[in-house]
């Protein structure tokens, strides 16, 4: 895939980037070992003024880098100046909270007692440089998400980005630093997916995190696997939204719009497979198709735009692979199911809802990464957990009910790495993040995410060190 920034709405190429030369990358490497000689000695207070101050630049960025994100893939700009608040909040939140989270742990004397121990202590080290393979779809988030605790807990970062968001990626290295990182601290390497193998490969690479989707992820935790390195992946997934008798109708239908479209659809924790009870369906149905129709389909920057252009065109195309798959094997579109007619130029596809879908359709098991839900009525909670298995993927679920039994059984049950009642999935800082099956595996976020990348170092005395 060439770098460039290509206008999704447009079709029309902006800039493109040579990608940079193998002495560079080796340049970056040694930059990013010796900085890390350093930077791993300095203290929580240092890193978190550092990385405030990347928070403040960034605030003051807002508006120019979101209109920077939706040219390079799309989302509305909107959604795109959103998205870069709450990367601001996540920096402040990590400057304040890391050090309290990589605090030492003392376990309780009786439980070392026959250790032999005098004393001993979990210390929180970091691990060296962490390489992040990230996608296009959230393009600063997904890189602050991981970049925050990194850098908080002493690690370096190379960034290898989508190759269709490439502005954003240099404005990262550029922010950082800006913020008085040192150089060598956060750097953004425009290289192509096929030289990812040897930077994982390099011995001053101590790690790896990988979002983006399962084949990518495959091939970076294969590569890590082989040379022992550590991974987080955060793939794909097809979130459930089960609905059952007693929730509130008119909010599940309102929220299942938002819960689908954000993004453009273009969400790993978007809601994607809507299943609900045969009590509620009809009235569910007509909401949700309802709001799905009324949704404000165009131009990406115009204010109020809900839904803009996918972000490639490849992208378009599989997602209306997916939707033929499907009516010709008889699903029925209740809308969409088609590009939008005004739409002349750029890869926008309508917002759509499949009902009637069946085993054998591949948008049943695979992630339809675009404005497409797919629709089914189930008899009772048993049916629709089993539904809710029945996926490859196991990122997050939602589920409305007002029900404390079928609360329990959701959590007990419900196979994803998180559960979300009565309201839609949305990544915190404070709550870890990530998924189990073809999902992936490892947290981000909360103190589980910066926990990832550190050395968990078991630290013990004996009697005669004293203490
Ligand atoms: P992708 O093709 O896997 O790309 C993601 C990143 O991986 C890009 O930087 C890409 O580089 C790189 N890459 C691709 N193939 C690679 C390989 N064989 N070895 C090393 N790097 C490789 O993903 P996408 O289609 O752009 O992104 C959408 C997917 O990401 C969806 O499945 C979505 O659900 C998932 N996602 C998951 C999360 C989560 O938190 N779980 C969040 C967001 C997105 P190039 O651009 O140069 O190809």
């Amino acid at each position: 895939m060439p770098i460039a920034t290509v206008d999704p709405a447009t079709g029309e190429t902006i800039e493109t980037f040579e990608p940079i030369a193998p002495d560079e990358i080796e340049r970056r490497l040694t930059a990013a070992d010796t900085t890390y000689a350093r930077y791993r000695l300095t203290g929580f207070a240092e890193r978190a003024l550092l990385l405030g101050r990347a928070a403040d630049l960034l605030e003051e960025d807002v508006p120019d880098i979101a209109r920077t994100m939706t040219l390079e893939m799309g989302k509305p700009v909107t959604a795109a100046r959103a998205e870069a608040a709450k990367c601001v909040k996540a920096m402040r939140w990590y400057a304040e909270h890391a050090e309290a989270l990589l605090a030492d742990e003392r376990p309780a004397p009786a439980d070392v007692a026959d250790s032999g121990a005098d004393r001993a202590a979990v210390h929180y080290r970091p691990l060296g440089v962490v390489l992040a393979v990230m996608p296009w779809n959230f393009p600063l988030w997904q890189v602050v998400r991981f970049a925050a605790p990194a850098l908080m807990a002493g690690n370096v970062a190379l960034l290898k980005h989508a190759s269709n968001v490439p502005r954003t990626a240099l404005y990262l290295q550029d922010l950082f630093a800006r913020a008085g990182f040192p150089e060598g601290c956060f750097q953004t390497l425009l290289i192509g997916s096929g030289s990812v193998e040897a930077l994982l490969r390099d011995r001053r690479v101590a790690a790896a995190t990988l979002t983006g989707s399962e084949p990518a992820g495959r091939s970076v935790a294969s590569i890590a696997g082989d040379e022992v390195k550590k991974t987080v992946l955060e793939l794909g997934g097809s979130d459930p939204y089960l609905v059952l008798p007693s929730a509130d109708v008119e909010r599940a239908a309102a929220t299942a719009v938002t819960a689908r479209v954000q993004n453009n659809g273009q969400s790993c924790i978007a809601a994607k497979r809507f299943l609900v009870h045969a009590d509620v369906y009809d009235a569910f149905r007509d909401r949700f198709v309802a709001g799905m129709r009324e949704l404000t389909v165009g131009d990406p920057m115009n204010e109020d735009t809900d839904v803009g252009p996918l972000s490639t065109e490849q992208g378009r195309a599989d997602l209306e692979e997916l939707v033929e798959d499907a009516l010709a094997r008889g699903a029925t579109a209740l809308c969409g199911g088609q590009r939008p007619k005004e739409q002349t130029r750029g890869w926008y596809y309508s917002p759509t809802v499949l009902a009637d879908i069946t085993p054998e359709m591949r948008i049943h098991r695979e992630e339809a990464f675009g404005p497409v839900a797919t629709l089914y009525r189930v008899a009772d909670l048993d049916e629709a957990v089993a539904l809710a298995n029945d996926t490859p993927f196991g990122l997050s679920s939602n589920v409305w009910t007002r029900d404390e039994g079928e609360i329990a059984r959701c959590v007990r049950d419900l196979e994803a790495g998180g559960v979300f009642f009565n309201g839609m999935t949305a990544s915190h800082p404070g709550l870890p993040f990530g998924g189990v099956k073809r999902s992936g595996y490892g947290r981000e976020l909360a103190g589980h995410g910066i926990r990832e990348f550190c050395n968990a170092t078991t630290v013990w005395h004996g009697p005669e060190t004293g203490g």
